[in-house]
């Protein structure tokens, strides 16, 4: 692995461990901040909470951007049970049964975090029947918290309220073969890939070829990430997690180039145009549509911005549960940012 990459996964890693589940961005915009102003780069923050980064190009005459989510999947406290576990209810798409035996932390509105852990309504072999059998559907997990709770009144006590973020552990680890397996890469890998972007296009002294903004959404998961962009932008392109399975074309090992997703046909020139792109590097590419899928760019047609978009990013297997991709996938993609910057 290229020490380049490998710094790409060590920063997706750091990145991975702030918990942020869509909604919940407190910590982890203010870590990205640190970073951006440790490069000593323009940023501003808009009343919604995204975090927009902004470079001079060589050309003014055309404003682009990038986009890639912080906002990750999660949980959220529904009710608190007389027996002191908790019910919850999810936040964005997660694949519940993955969820079950899953260490959490939940985030009281005093920030404590709380230790537990989730399971099933049916929890232990020797005790019930459907153990094995029960469906794991949202309604029949719950959280038992690791702190002496016997009944409601105690789950108070410890500042918990229903409403409260449950964030999950993402279990993040780079093996030695390249792989970065974690919860949560989409879209944390993409977000490491555009900071590493912006780090090398300093330190390396280049400008992107036109004025380009990176926005780093923060409600991606629920759909409206990036619903409002400034207006100038004319072309966006959302980094984010290629899909894997089924018939579609990916690997792990290549950069996705999305030709479709349930918003529609993304933008054929620029599509051509990243596909060309990759063919000149030799990057290990694919172009593939999305069966079950929206992005910031599609987030932000619909809130009527007036811009080409498209979709890239690297091929992240078993999407929305324990996921994984690998350092080949993540280079393919900083390349192909890369060429589209025109930086070298
Ligand atoms: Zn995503």
């Amino acid at each position: 692995m290229k020490s380049q990459i490998k710094d790409i996964l060590e920063l997706a890693k750091e990145i991975l461990e702030i918990p942020s589940p869509t909604g919940y961005s407190e910590k982890i915009i203010p870590f990205l901040i640190s970073k951006i102003e440790s490069m000593k780069l323009d940023y501003e923050v808009t009343p919604k909470g995204n975090l927009l980064i902004h470079l001079k190009g060589h050309d003014s005459s055309k404003h682009v951007a990038l986009s890639a989510h912080t906002d990750t999947l999660g949980l959220m406290v529904r009710s608190i049970q007389t027996d002191g576990t908790l019910k919850v209810t999810t936040l964005g798409g997660i694949i519940v049964p993955t969820l079950d035996g899953e260490y959490c932390h939940v985030i009281t509105r005093d920030n404590s975090m709380i230790s537990g852990t989730i399971l099933y309504q049916s929890p232990s072999s020797h005790v019930y029947k459907d153990a094995n059998s029960g469906v794991r559907e949202v309604e029949k997990m719950m959280v038992r918290l690791d702190e002496t709770v016997k009944n409601k009144d105690d789950v108070h006590c410890l500042g918990i309220q229903n409403g409260d973020i449950i964030a999950i552990d993402p279990k993040t680890i780079i093996t030695p073969s390249g792989f970065i397996k974690s919860r949560f890469l989409d879209d944390k890998i993409s977000v490491a890939i555009l900071l590493s972007i912006l780090d090398y296009a300093k330190c390396s002294q280049q400008k992107p070829k036109y004025d380009t903004t990176f926005i780093i959404s923060t409600y991606e998961e629920v759909g409206h990430g990036t619903a409002w962009i400034p207006s100038t932008i004319t072309e966006m392109i959302a980094v984010d997690m290629g899909c894997i399975g089924d018939d579609l074309a990916c690997t792990e090992y290549d950069v996705s180039i999305c030709a479709k997703d349930s918003s529609g046909p993304y933008d054929r020139e620029m599509i051509s145009s990243l596909k060309d792109m990759a063919v000149l590097k030799s990057l290990n590419h694919v172009i593939d549509i999305y069966p079950m899928y929206g992005s910031d760019v599609s987030a932000a047609l619909r809130g009527g911005a007036n811009i080409k978009g498209a979709l890239i990013g690297p091929g992240v297997m078993a999407s929305h549960g324990m996921e994984r991709t690998h350092a080949d996938g993540v280079e393919a993609t900083f390349e192909l940012i890369k060429s589209y910057l025109n930086i070298e």
